[in-house]
This record gives structure tokens, C-alpha cells and sequence, in this order.
């Protein structure tokens, strides 16, 4: 079922849980997850970097989208970080039905500014909108990037925001990074933040970047208030250690696709049941079918 991200979302604010959202870097990482969405019978995002996007190219997205309105389970067609107008208008009409418009290394007014027009130009065509409102850091070697000093959101600026640009979810800066940490670096949520921002905002908010922080912390973030977590690196780290293993290992024959990657989506699938588990949203697909169970 190919649902928009105001509705993917406003149902997790409402039950209380995160809905995954995954980058698909490919057609693997694509079926594996939703595989595991549907197993674990949980909502999902599909997440599509810029980047990512141009790799794939366009015609991808037809594919997500027949996966989409194939699955048992609502799915989202998200572009990540979109970095401008053109790149939010360019997904819209391939079918996203969310976008990401990332201002956030500009200045307040300019992050204002064209967070709102993306939002007048999406709304029209019922695509929901995410913004980013402080800055989420980088550990390198990610598609997504970051900075290297992060600038936290700050709760009352996060309030006007929202009201001045009408969006629908918010990637808040609470300490996360994309990417895998360094070994020596032990992140560290400021879930005080968050508790502010939640208390003052009414909308899904969203979190980035939380691929190495403490699996505690993640699941307190999602009791006080973020309903949707990007997960990347995770789910390609495992794939492409798999790889690495049958590609290094005795068969020096193997070549054949439905051979080798296989394997390498399961340990992809399972992560995403892990996470899954962990964002509690396991078995609440039926939340967003069962209008009855919805009023409970
Ligand atoms: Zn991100």
C-alpha cells in the first residue's frame, strides 16, 4: 500500500512508535527490507538519496513504487535530503510521495524561506514535507554526509519553524551523525532536547543518524517523541560484509547475481527486524487498515 508521510507518520505520533525509514541503494537492499517490513508486519519508509537516486536512476523509483502498491504493509516513497527546489520537483514527479528539503547549513531565514515554498509546491500535489533545523554531524564515508560540529536544535526556534513553514515532519539535531562512529567516540543523545522540542511541537519528528548510538537511547527517543529514524549505514555494512565474505571465499566461480546477493540481503533483513523491534513497529501495519482498531 503506497501511502504519503503525513499518513505514514501521523498514525506512529498517535501509537507511539518510529517507522523505519531505509535508504534503498539498490534493487537488494530494496526487496530485503521490504521482506522484513512485511514479516514483522510493520510500516516503512523507502528512503532515496540524491545520490543515490542518480545512481539508480530514474526508472528505479516505477520499481519502488509497484513494490509499494504491491506490499502488505504501508509503504512511503521518500527522497533524503533533497538539496533544492529543483531536486524536491524532479522526485515529486517521478512519484515520491514525501520529500526532504535540507536548508539546514543555511541561515534560519533562508532555511525558512525555502522550506516553506517546497512545502506550497508539494502540498499542492499532496507529497508531505520533512525540513532539518540544526545540523546533524558526519563520521565520513556516508552518502548523506553531515557536518563536523553539530549545532542542536534549539526547542523554541524549532516551534516557530514549524508554524512558519508549515511542514509536516522535523529532523531535529539532538547529537546524532550519519555514518558509523569512530571507535573512540562514544555518541551520546541530548534527550533533554528532545524532550523540550517534543514539548513544544506538534508534528512527527524525525531522527538521523542513529546508526551506532546505544540501542537504550534510541528507544527512549521514540518514548518521548520521534516517530520516523533513517537507517543507512547498518543495513550496508552487513550487505557488503557478506559480499566481501563470498566473494573472498572458496567459490572463486561464483558470479551469478541470484547467487551471490542472496545472502547478503538476509543479513540486511536482519538488521531491519532489528530495528524494526527496536523502533517499536512490529505488527502496527494494522493500524493503517483497521480503521476500528484505530479508534481504540
Ligand atoms: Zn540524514
Amino acid at each position: 500500500m503506497l501511502v504519503t508521510g503525513k499518513e505514514i507518520l501521523s498514525v506512529a505520533k498517535k501509537k507511539g512508535f518510529a517507522v523505519p525509514a531505509f535508504n534503498a541503494g539498490s534493487g537488494q537492499l530494496l526487496n530485503a527490507v521490504i521482506e522484513a517490513c512485511e514479516e514483522a508486519s510493520s510500516p516503512v519508509m523507502i528512503a532515496i538519496h540524491p545520490e543515490e537516486l542518480c545512481f539508480l536512476t530514474d526508472s528505479f523509483v516505477a520499481q519502488v513504487k509497484y513494490a509499494a502498491e504491491k506490499a502488505t504493509v504501508p509503504v512511503c516513497i521518500h527522497l533524503d535530503h533533497g538539496a533544492d527546489f529543483t531536486q524536491v520537483i524532479h522526485a515529486i514527479q517521478l512519484g515520491f510521495t514525501s520529500v526532504m528539503i535540507d536548508a539546514s547549513h543555511c541561515s534560519y531565514e533562508e532555511n525558512v524561506k525555502l522550506s516553506k515554498k517546497v512545502v506550497e509546491a508539494a502540498h499542492a500535489v499532496g507529497v508531505s514535507v520533512e525540513a532539518e533545523l540544526g545540523t546533524i554531524g558526519d563520521t565520513g564515508n556516508t552518502v548523506e554526509g553531515g557536518v563536523s560540529e553539530i549545532i542542536y536544535t534549539d526547542p523554541k526556534t524549532a516551534q516557530a519553524f514549524i508554524e512558519e513553514t508549515g511542514i509536516d515532519s522535523l529532523a531535529v539535531a539532538i547529537g546524532t551523525a550519519h555514518g558509523i562512529y569512530p571507535k573512540d567516540i562514544e555518541p551520546k543523545l541530548r534527550l533533554d532536547i528532545l524532550k523540550d522540542i517534543a514539548m513544544l511541537t506538534d508534528i512527527p519528528l524525525v531522527l538521523h543518524g542513529g546508526s551506532s548510538n546505544p540501542d537504550e537511547e534510541i528507544s527512549k527517543a521514540v518514548s518521548m517523541g520521534i516517530n520516523k529514524i533513517n537507517i543507512s549505514s547498518d543495513i550496508k555494512i552487513v550487505f557488503a560484509e557478506k559480499l566481501r565474505e563470498i566473494l573472498n571465499g572458496e567459490n572463486q566461480e561464483i558470479r551469478e547475481p541470484n547467487m551471490l546477493f542472496p545472502p547478503c540481503m538476509e543479513e540486511t533483513k536482519k538488521i531491519a527486524l532489528e530495528k524494526i523491534r527496536l523502533f517499536k513497529a512490529e505488527d502496527k501495519a494494522r493500524y493503517y487498515t483497521n480503521k476500528k482498531e484505530d479508534d481504540e
